[in-house]
């Protein structure tokens, strides 16, 4: 018998790039799937889980382990939304048309 089973896996919620833990990138249990990504550097904020290059380039981290965005982060996030999608820039770099004119922020994103 073949049936359908759910799966969890890890997506960074900045650069889409899945968690593969030496060739496994899926587990039976959410909490696995955390437990993976936190073994890997994986960090979640507010819900969302990031890789550790995008959480370097996205948060700062106090000696307390207090998590903010960085201020240039911020700073871009002020930018005015794409047109066409209205996401920020950063998120239009998912638009599957990025030279698309009304997606010109996806250029600007620095990160
Ligand atoms: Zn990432």
């Amino acid at each position: 018998m073949i049936q359908e089973v759910i799966m969890f896996f890890c997506r960074c919620d900045n650069c889409d790039k899945i968690l593969d833990d030496e060739g496994i990138t899926a587990w039976a249990h959410e909490d696995d799937a955390a437990e993976v990504a936190d073994g890997e550097g994986w960090r979640e904020v507010d819900g969302k889980w990031y890789c550790p290059e995008c959480f370097a380039k996205l948060f700062d981290e106090d000696d307390e382990g207090n998590i903010t965005l960085k201020s240039e982060v911020l700073e871009a996030m002020r930018r005015p939304r794409c047109s066409k999608c209205q996401f920020f820039g950063y998120e239009c770099k998912r638009n599957p048309k990025p030279e698309d004119a009304a997606c010109d922020e996806y250029k600007e994103w620095p990160f």
